[in-house]
């Protein structure tokens, strides 16, 4: 649509940020605007509507997008946390990043078997996908759809996430 052509060109590409060598995609730009905030939000979830019953968004950035899709869809939000950030986490998932490892931590308010659709905002090597993946099915949840605002098909991420939705990718 001619919405999803503008936001795509909403996303910004910063060289050498947050370290040297790395070409950070930047989607504030996207998100300031109206019509492109609309449409992506619409992207994420159109595929998913009607098999899930949670949106859970990876912090910092996917938080954002998970929560406009679960206004979009009309459904609740789940954070999926850096550790030491909930107050009363039920599992936490250790992952490795490129230089060092990450931990991210999840409550387990939800009802068994609850079915979950996962959001993040870039889809870079995996791993993050990959952990909340793996924390969701730790808490007797089921991922029924995970869907990312840009893949960079470049580090191949969906090799070790499994089937993800994209919306826009490079
Ligand atoms: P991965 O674990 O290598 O797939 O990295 C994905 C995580 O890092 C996501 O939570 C993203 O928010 C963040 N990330 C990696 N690369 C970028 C980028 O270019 N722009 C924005 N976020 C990024």
């Amino acid at each position: 649509s001619p919405a999803l052509v503008r936001a795509e060109s909403l996303i910004r590409s910063i060289a050498d940020y947050p370290q040297p060598g790395v070409l950070f995609r930047d989607i504030t730009p996207l998100l300031a605007d109206r019509e492109a905030l609309h449409a992506t939000t619409e992207a994420l979830v159109a595929p998913f509507l009607g098999s899930f019953d949670v949106v859970a968004g990876i912090e910092a950035r996917g938080f954002i997008l998970a929560g406009a899709a679960a206004i979009a869809a009309g459904s609740g939000f789940v954070p999926i946390r850096k550790a030491g950030k909930l107050p009363a986490p039920a599992a936490s998932v250790d992952y490795a990043l490129e230089y060092g490892t990450a931990t991210i931590e999840m409550h387990d308010d939800l009802p068994a078997g609850s079915r979950i659709l996962l959001i993040d905002d870039v889809l870079a090597t995996g791993g993050t996908l990959a952990a909340g993946r793996r924390i969701v099915e730790e808490l007797g949840y089921v991922v029924t759809g995970i869907s990312v605002l840009f893949e960079i098909e470049a580090l191949h991420g969906r090799d070790i996430v499994g089937d993800v939705h994209t919306v826009f990718r490079s």
